[in-house]
């Protein structure tokens, strides 16, 4: 039982730094977390906003989808949630806002670079998934064959949002920011040198003097 209320009371902190640094308005996006002890989750239902998480309303699902007794509606992006944490056994919580500047890039089809020297040491890709087949919302159809890619640990989805996971809420957390502080940072460069007529090829790249002296 410990275990269970360790882990909604971990999500109810995160919801809210997430609510309060503004990656989450409304009752959007989700974020969920897996018990140590049992082939469970803990996850925000639909239509509870972030800054409104309580140990009442976030739901307690099984990993075969079983839902225990909640007088709220599941999230939409349940299916996801589970899925991450069956083909991954090292995720154990994932953080998915809609945060505004890194939603406008990949709804732009464009992937974040990862430019700084965080994003570059410590993430190396955060791939971008577009829209469904048809146009819809991304499900674990999409989402999954990306994740199987075990050096992956944030994405975007195109129109959608962000999906950062983590071996804790808190690395997923982390990751939901960093996503979103890179894409402000990758505008700012990119207008600055649409500005000045030049394009990222024309800077020098982190990491090529270090290769290339090891090349030699
Ligand atoms: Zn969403």
């Amino acid at each position: 039982m410990n275990d269970l209320r360790e882990k909604q009371d971990a999500l109810i902190a995160t919801a809210k730094r997430c609510f309060d640094l503004r990656l989450q308005t409304n009752a959007g996006g989700n974020l969920s977390v897996r018990l140590d002890h049992a082939d469970a989750i803990v996850i925000k239902p639909s239509g509870v906003g972030f800054n409104e998480c309580t140990r009442d309303n976030l739901q307690l699902v099984h990993l075969d989808g079983t839902i225990e007794s909640s007088p709220y509606k599941p999230s939409k992006d349940l299916g996801f949630h589970l899925d991450l944490y069956r083909i991954r056994n090292d995720i154990r919580a994932v953080v998915h806002c809609h945060s505004p500047w890194a939603t406008g890039y990949a709804s732009a089809g464009l992937e974040i670079p990862c430019l700084t020297v965080q994003t570059i040491e410590k993430i190396g890709r955060m791939p971008l998934i577009p829209l469904s087949a048809q146009g819809g919302p991304q499900t674990e159809e999409d989402i999954s064959p990306v994740f199987r890619d075990p050096r992956v640990v944030a994405a975007v989805l195109a129109n959608h949002g962000t999906i950062g996971v983590g071996t804790s809420l808190m690395k997923a957390q982390y990751l939901a920011e960093i996503i979103e502080e890179t894409a402000q940072i990758a505008y700012v460069r990119d207008t600055l040198l649409a500005a000045h007529g030049r394009t990222a090829a024309d800077l020098p790249q982190y990491g090529t003097a270090a290769e290339a002296k090891a090349a030699s």
